[in-house]
C-alpha cells in the first residue's frame, strides 16, 4: 500500500486522512494535544471557550451533503444566535441574520475528533523536517524522531508553516510565497453571573474588536458565562508582539465600550494570540501539488479562510490523490 504522511490535524487533513484512510496507510502527525487546528476550544472549569472558529456556514453541495451523517449524530448543530451590530456610544443593533450557522457540539473541534475517531493520528508530533529518502521521504520530529518513511507526503498548515517544511524543491513554492495570512488576538472571559445583554454573538463598526460571542449560548455548552472577544486581524498584525497583558486591558476596555456596559469582574480570564488565524491572499487554486516529487499541500489558504474552505481543500487533494492510488 501507497505511504501517505498527513501534516496537521486540522479539518483540511482530516478530511484527506478521512477520504484515503482505506485506500492507503495513511499516518497523521499533529503538534497539538489535540485535533482541529483552529476549529479550538479551551477549558477553564466551569468555562469554555471556542478559542478559533466561531462558527460555520455552508454555501457549497459537498460540505452539506458531508455534513448530514454529524448533524444528525449531534456532532454539529445550527446556531439560532441573535446577531447584533456594536458600535460605541450607540445602543446595539439586531442584525438579521442571512444564512445559517453551525457550530460543532458540545465544543467546536468536535467534528474533526469525530473524523479522527478511526485514523492513526500522532498527537504531540511536530513535524520539523521532510528529507529525501529514495524515491520517498523521510519525516523528523523537532524533537529529533525518525518518523518514518512515506511514498507522499501532504501538508495541511497554515501557508508559512508548509513553506518553512516542504523542500525548496517544491514546485509551488513561490505560490505559497503569495500567500498572506493575518493574525488575532482572542479574549476570554468567564462570569459567575448572567451579563445584561439580549444578543448572542455581534460584529462591529470602527473598534479594534471584530467580534464578540456569549460562547455560553451556543448549544450543548451549559457551563457559566463564558465570552469571546476576537480583535480585528488588521489590528492584531499591528500588535503581535505587545505585550499580552496590554492587549487583555485593551480589549476588555474596548469591549464595555461596545456593549455599553461595565462589565462585572471576570473569574477567569485568558488571552490568546494566533498568529496566523485568518487568509488574506489565498492561492486562488483548491490545493498545490508536486507530482513529480510526490508532495502536496492543502488547507484553508488555498481557496478561502474559513471551515468550509479548509474541507474543500481538503476534498479537492483527496481527488487528486486518489487518482494516483
Ligand atoms: C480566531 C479565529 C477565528 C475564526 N473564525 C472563523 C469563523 O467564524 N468561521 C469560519 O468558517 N472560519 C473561522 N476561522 C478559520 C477556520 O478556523 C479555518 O479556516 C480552518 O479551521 C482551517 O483548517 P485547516 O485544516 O486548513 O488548518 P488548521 O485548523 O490551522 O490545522 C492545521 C493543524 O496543523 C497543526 N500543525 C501545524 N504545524 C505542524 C507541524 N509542523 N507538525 C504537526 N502539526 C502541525 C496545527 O496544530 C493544526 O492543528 C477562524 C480562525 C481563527 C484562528
Amino acid at each position: 500500500m501507497t505511504k501517505i504522511a498527513i501534516i496537521g490535524a486540522g479539518l483540511s487533513g482530516l478530511v484527506v486522512a478521512e477520504r484515503l484512510h482505506q485506500l492507503a496507510d495513511v499516518e497523521t502527525f499533529e503538534k497539538s494535544r489535540g485535533v482541529g487546528g483552529r476549529m479550538a476550544t479551551r477549558y477553564a472549569d466551569p468555562f469554555q471557550f471556542d478559542h478559533g472558529a466561531q462558527y460555520f456556514t455552508v454555501r457549497r453541495h459537498r460540505f452539506r451533503d458531508f455534513l448530514q451523517l454529524y448533524l444528525k449524530g449531534g456532532v454539529v448543530a445550527e446556531w439560532p444566535l441573535r446577531m447584533a451590530m456594536l458600535e460605541e456610544g450607540q445602543a446595539p443593533e439586531p442584525m438579521d441574520t442571512d444564512h445559517v450557522r453551525y457550530v460543532g457540539v458540545p465544543k467546536m473541534n468536535a467534528l474533526a475528533k469525530a473524523l479522527a475517531e478511526d485514523k492513526t493520528v500522532h498527537l504531540q508530533t511536530r513535524v520539523e523536517a521532510v528529507v529525501p529518502n529514495g524515491d520517498g521521504w523521510q519525516l523528523v520530529s523537532d524533537d529529533g524522531r525518525d518518523l518514518g518513511r512515506f511514498d507522499w507526503v501532504v501538508t495541511a498548515i497554515p501557508s508559512p508553516q508548509a513553506s518553512a517544511i516542504l523542500p525548496d524543491g517544491f514546485v509551488h513554492q513561490n505560490d505559497i510565497a503569495r500567500v498572506e495570512m493575518s493574525g488575532n488576538f482572542t479574549l476570554m472571559l468567564g462570569f459567575d453571573t448572567d451579563l445584561p445583554i439580549d444578543w448572542d454573538g455581534a460584529r462591529t463598526r470602527y473598534s479594534s474588536i471584530g467580534w464578540i460571542a456569549v460562547n455560553s449560548a451556543k448549544p450543548g455548552r451549559e457551563a457559566g458565562t463564558s465570552i469571546v472577544i476576537q480583535s480585528t486581524n488588521e489590528w492584531a498584525d499591528e500588535f503581535l508582539e505587545e505585550d499580552k497583558d496590554k492587549i487583555t486591558a485593551h480589549l476588555r476596555e474596548e469591549a464595555e465600550k461596545l456593549m455599553g456596559v461595565t462589565l462585572p469582574q471576570p473569574v477567569h480570564t485568558a488571552i490568546h494570540r494566533w498568529r496566523y488565524a485568518a487568509v488574506q491572499t489565498p492561492v486562488g487554486e483548491p490545493f498545490l501539488a508536486d507530482e513529480k516529487q510526490r508532495l502536496a499541500a492543502c488547507g484553508d489558504w488555498c481557496l478561502e479562510g474559513k471551515v468550509e474552505g479548509g474541507f474543500e481543500s481538503g476534498m479537492a487533494l483527496a481527488d487528486y490523490l486518489e487518482e494516483r492510488l
